[in-house]
């Protein structure tokens, strides 16, 4: 199928794994993005094999390497006293395990990455200011239509817009996603006001009654970055940059171990955040002749396995593998799903089932644990460039 227009809509990290997957599968791609500016949030990102994997498919190995850092294991904390709850990943790296890495990034450096490996292909490939309100399909293609007053047309379209997607709600109609009464804080810290409170090889995460905290490095130890994750009742905003204080974030962990508090206190007015998380059931299709959907717009998980971007930059390579192989997208979209929705289902129940797990055990139980979820789980077990589609 080479020489078709894709039209992706969307240029989160899915949207633009996707689009230079499809680059490389010798098809054009027009990402369209209703944002201004291209960007990402400030926040970190862990990687694990599997999506490093995917990524080194799509060609950013030599980047990924430069731009993240690697633990080497992690462990949990109890949330009062610091003692070691459980260890993951306790002999042998990474790389030697999984043949690929594990790695911790600054979200925006690996959009930058992907962005920049997108234009290089086609400087025109990214449209800002293009914000999707609708489309119209016929057996020869897809029309999208923005809000500036514009519409596009393609050979097909990817939804690629997130949680709240509006290409979802136009294929299978608009139903809100649910608040799931948790509440995340993150922050960025310079390192060295922290670090006496870290373990460079080490990523790690305090556990507590309805709450964790968890804290790693990025930009070469350089920075820490912490996301707090609490449950509540009171508070249904969504997004990624609605300010927080110190005094609130504070009081969230009240009592917690000296390193919690210190990393809290230390991080820099206006560099602390909330939002809300929000849950969606399984998609039992995601399909509809010429156009298909990826990453959080059809899969959308809370964040206690660390999996979310994963599981879009796995469905990245994958559709593009399956584009590449197929004669037509009614077959490409079909060895899509069928290559993608048993797994992306598993980790959206099992992420769930692991919020429930730290959120609702005393932590003391969980030193029966042989680790987190992810690792019991053998979801690094997965090679996206490799895997039969
Ligand atoms: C607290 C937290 C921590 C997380 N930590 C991790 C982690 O460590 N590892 C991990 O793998 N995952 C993690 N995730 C999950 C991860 O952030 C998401 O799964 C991932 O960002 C999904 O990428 P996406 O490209 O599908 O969607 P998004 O990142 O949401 O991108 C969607 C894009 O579409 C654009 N858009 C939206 N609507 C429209 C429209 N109508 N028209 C045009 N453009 C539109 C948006 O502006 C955006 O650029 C975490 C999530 C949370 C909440």
């Amino acid at each position: 199928m080479r020489n078709q227009t894709i039209l992706v809509i969307g240029a989160g990290i899915g949207g633009l794994s996707f689009a230079l997957g499809a680059q490389r599968a010798g098809c054009r791609v027009i990402v369209c993005e209703a944002a201004s500016q291209l960007g990402e949030v400030g926040a970190g990102l862990t990687v694990s094999p599997n999506a490093t994997h995917a990524l080194e498919f799509l060609g950013l190995g030599e980047a990924m390497a430069r731009l993240s850092d690697r633990p080497e294991s992690g462990a949990g904390y109890h949330y009062k006293t610091g003692e070691i709850l459980y260890r993951t990943q306790t002999s042998g790296s990474f790389k030697a395990k999984y043949g690929a890495d594990y790695y911790q990034i600054h979200r925006a450096d690996l959009h930058d990455a992907l962005a920049a490996a997108v234009r290089a292909n086609d400087p025109n490939a990214i449209r800002l200011t293009h914000h999707f309100v609708g489309m119209e399909q016929t057996d020869k293609g897809v029309t999208a239509t923005f809000s500036n007053g514009q519409t596009i047309t393609a050979d097909a379209l990817i939804g690629c817009d997130g949680l709240r997607s509006g290409v979802r709600s136009v294929l299978f109609g608009n139903e809100n996603p649910r608040f799931t009464g948790q509440v995340s804080f993150r922050g960025m810290v310079p390192a060295d006001l922290v670090r006496h409170c870290m373990v460079p090889t080490r990523s790690g995460v305090f556990v507590g009654p309805s709450r964790i905290f968890t804290r790693y490095f990025l930009r070469n130890l350089t920075l820490v970055n912490f996301v707090g994750i609490c449950k509540t009742d009171s508070w249904k905003e969504e997004g990624w940059s609605t300010p927080a204080t110190t005094e609130e974030v504070l009081a969230e962990f009240e009592g917690w171990h000296e390193c919690v508090q210190t990393i809290i206190k230390a991080t820099p007015p206006g560099k602390l955040f909330k939002w809300a998380l929000f849950d969606r059931d399984p998609l039992p299709v995601w399909t509809k002749g010429r156009v298909t959907l990826l990453g959080d717009a059809a899969h959308p998980m809370l964040p206690f396995l660390g999996m979310g971007a994963a599981m879009a930059i796995e469905d990245a390579a994958i559709l593009a593998r399956c584009i590449a192989a197929a004669g037509t997208f009614e077959e490409a979209f079909a060895r899509y799903e069928t290559a993608r929705k048993e797994r992306t289902t598993y980790v959206l129940l099992k992420s769930r089932a692991q919020g429930e797990l730290y959120q609702s055990r005393t932590p003391e139980n969980l030193k029966s644990e042989s680790g987190t979820g992810e690792f019991r789980l053998g979801l690094f077990d997965y090679n996206p460039g490799t895997v039969p589609v």
